[in-house]
């Protein structure tokens, strides 16, 4: 029995025999099936290849990366804080090396995850953390390809992870996506991580928001507000999506509303 990780989403499945005959999460809409036909492989089987890469973007974030890039090529964060540190958002690969390394950092209390493009190895990764609990938001349940009781899925709007960390539900890119507000970034000014939830685009003093990125598919004007509208409350003066250059450094939330009142304009 293995776990297989889809080649082009980066996803982990429960244990089969043989290799699953269809990755839902790249059947979506949102996604794309490798036109060379779906593939899968294994951990076991990508620690030949690859290893992963540590390197902070700011005090207390930590970003981890495989390299050579794997599927998707997201890079997760670890956020530390005086109440323990939180894993935002997930990569396929994990080995000792990478454990070592995050333990050196304080390890991991809790693993939260922005939508299904990056559950990927979760429970791996739990597990090697002293089964940490996964906060899911409930509305992206059907797409987790490995339950596991360390998966913890939370309702409604927000979800106070601990006094420095909000979970806020935002919605648009999935049903569930979500972001995370540590209220200690920016030297205390207030960062947001947010997956694909929101993307910061190529003039960094702006971001978008869209259904599918790798096809390209707008979402409404109703959604677009209700992302805006859900972190609103919120202070916040950087934005992290998932890449190393994906960052507005500064003056984030300001980037959010009028990034989103350039995109209804348009749209309208
Ligand atoms: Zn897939
Ligand atoms: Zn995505």
């Amino acid at each position: 029995m293995h776990n297989y990780i889809c080649t082009t989403c980066g996803v982990q499945y429960t244990a089969t025999e043989a290799a699953p005959a269809h990755c839902p999460i790249c059947e979506d809409d949102r996604q794309y099936v490798n036109p060379n036909s779906q593939s899968w492989t294994t951990l076991a089987a990508m620690r030949a290849n690859y290893h992963n890469v540590l390197r902070e973007v700011e005090p207390g974030l930590i970003g981890i990366v495989t390299e050579p890039k794997f599927a998707i090529g997201q890079r997760p964060l670890l956020v530390q804080t005086a109440h323990g540190n939180v894993l935002w958002d997930c990569i396929s690969y994990i080995d000792e090396a990478t454990i070592d390394a995050v333990n050196a950092l304080g390890g991991i209390d809790a693993i939260a995850i922005s939508h299904p493009h990056f559950y990927d190895s979760m429970v791996e990764w739990s597990r090697a953390f002293g089964d940490a609990p996964i906060y899911l938001h409930a509305a992206n349940r059907e797409w987790v390809m490995r339950p596991d009781p360390a998966i913890v899925y939370w309702e409604d709007d927000t979800y106070a992870l601990n006094d420095e960390i909000t979970l806020v539900r935002c919605g648009g890119h999935f049903p569930g996506s979500s972001v995370l507000h540590w209220s200690q970034g920016a030297g205390g000014k207030g960062v947001i991580l947010t997956g694909d939830t929101i993307m910061v685009v190529a003039d960094t003093r702006y971001v978008t928001f869209m259904y599918s990125y790798p096809n390209d598919i707008p979402l409404n004007a109703r959604a677009v507000q209700g992302i805006v509208d859900a972190i609103d409350p919120f202070a916040f003066d950087r934005v992290y999506s998932a890449w190393w250059e994906k960052v507005v450094s500064t003056d984030g939330k300001a980037a959010v509303r009028r990034s989103a009142a350039r995109y209804i304009a348009h749209i309208r």
